[in-house]
């Protein structure tokens, strides 16, 4: 099984230890086992856990005393802490999230409930981890989050409860819209996405599981973090809330101190998650793109036909390929050197993206040779882009070379669906590109 993460189980009983530790190892977590406060300050430091669960009750230091100091503690104080109590009152969740705590269970803890909250509070370590190596990877950090992060949308009908949180969230600077239906909800939604929803889960138009459901099935929204707020206590609202996909629950009457974690907390999560993204697009990009032109490179290239190919494959629908060469490029490079070559070679990249339709993958396939790979589109079509292309280069001034005309020379040709391989088609268009260049050069040939 592979392992989920490493969770450290603090309880001065050693029963009540093994039941949680039961718990987690069946759901892939690594438990590592402390049976007092001093013990736990030494694991933590030595075993890096993703989670503590520390029971607040314990001889010697007690659990708010051991999160203070884990929180004080450079190098533990990304460790989220649940603290896990038999004590209900406000007061001690109050002093819990004082002494820096994340998270509450109470016991006798609830094994649903428990693995919801663990699975929450990991997934949130991990991404502050791979915040961390990326920070630490590159020399200067870029912001991390983009305009709409401090937006928050509340769901709530009721009046008194809705100008609570006006007034608790207020105070921190956020922007807090409220929505008093379902339907004002989603009429917000579809104008501002917001970073955080907080939602009521009983609305006079619409279940509230049902417009979370709807939140998480639109593309805008699907990355907005949602509190969900009960004023029941019912377990399995809890959970199909967290299998719908909310990030966490409150319960109602919401305690303020509790409110004002929670959302620290999941804004937090939501702007390292909008972070991690954003490098995956970066990264992506970087992977795909040719540095010089920001055309598509060789790689996309390769991908896009294996595509292409399958889909004309499975659609009996024909495609085609353009292979373009730049006339006597050589020369330009030895008159006016390399770096006007280079600048030659960028604005011939502009012109080209330009000239093809969205849906058209235009490529630098090496050196002074460029591809557009045309989806959907049989020779006529090719041959007259190649034949708009060809005379529009011809035609445009280029910077760096002295008013010397720049030409080009297209090879084109078309795929049926039938050619098992992209290398047979690109000899097509190579042999007619080779028959342009023989025949005088600045021409399309098709093949
Ligand atoms: P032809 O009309 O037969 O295509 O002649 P040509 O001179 O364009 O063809 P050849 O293949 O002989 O030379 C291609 C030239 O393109 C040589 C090479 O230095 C240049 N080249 C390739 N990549 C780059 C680049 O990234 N920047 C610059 N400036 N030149 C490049
Ligand atoms: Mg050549
Ligand atoms: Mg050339
Ligand atoms: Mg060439």
């Amino acid at each position: 099984m592979s392992i989920e993460g490493k969770v450290l189980v603090v309880d001065d009983q050693p029963h009540n230890v093994k039941l949680l530790a039961t718990h987690l190892n069946h759901a892939g977590y690594a438990v590592v086992k402390a049976y007092g406060g001093e013990e736990a300050l030494t694991l933590a430091r030595q075993e890096g856990p993703d989670l503590i669960l520390l029971d607040v009750m314990m001889p010697g230091l007690d659990g708010y005393q051991v999160t203070a100091q884990l929180k004080k503690d450079a190098q533990t104080r990304m460790i989220p802490i649940v603290l896990v109590t038999a004590l209900e009152g406000v007061e001690e969740k109050v002093r819990g999230f004082e002494s820096g705590a994340d998270d509450f269970l109470s016991k006798p803890v609830n094994s649903i409930e428990l693995l919801a909250r663990v699975r929450s509070l990991v997934k949130l370590k991990k991404l502050q981890d791979y915040q961390q190596c990326q920070v630490e990877a590159s020399s200067e950090p870029e912001a991390v989050q983009g305009g709409d992060n401090e937006f928050i949308l509340v769901v709530e009908d009721d009046p008194v409860a809705a100008k609570n949180y006006e007034l608790i969230l207020g105070k921190e600077d956020h922007t807090v819209v409220m929505a008093h239906t379902a339907a004002e909800a989603m009429e917000i939604l579809s104008q501002r996405v917001p970073a955080l929803i907080i939602l009521d889960m009983m609305l006079p138009d619409m279940s509230g599981l049902e417009l979370l459901d709807r939140i998480k099935a639109s593309n805008a929204c699907q990355f907005s973090s949602v509190i969900i707020v009960s004023a029941l206590d019912d377990l399995e609202t809890k959970v199909q809330g967290i299998d719908g996909g909310a990030d966490d629950y409150i319960l109602k009457p919401v305690n303020h101190h509790e409110l004002q974690a929670r959302v620290r907390a999941n804004l937090r999560k939501h702007s390292l998650q909008h972070k991690m993204q954003h490098d995956l697009q970066t990264a992506f990009l970087r992977a795909t793109t040719d540095g010089l032109t920001e055309l598509y490179n060789r790689q996309y290239f390769d991908d896009a036909m294996r595509k292409v190919m399958a889909e004309a494959h499975r659609y009996e629908r024909k495609f085609s390929l353009l292979l373009l060469d730049i006339d006597h490029f050589k020369i330009v490079n030895d008159t006016f050197g390399h770096v006007a070559g280079d600048h030659v070679l960028q604005e011939l990249a502009r012109v080209m993206k330009n000239q093809v339709r969205e849906s058209d993958i235009a490529c630098r396939y090496g050196g002074e040779e460029f591809t557009v790979v045309l989806p959907g589109t049989a020779i006529v079509g090719a041959v007259a882009l190649a034949e708009k292309l060809r005379t529009t280069i011809e035609h445009h001034p280029f910077p760096d070379v002295d008013g010397r005309q720049i030409t080009v020379s297209i090879g084109v040709t078309e795929g049926k669906g039938a050619e098992r391989d992209a290398s047979m088609i690109i000899a097509q268009a190579d042999e007619a590109l080779y028959q342009a260049k023989r025949q005088g050069r600045n021409q399309v040939r098709e093949s």
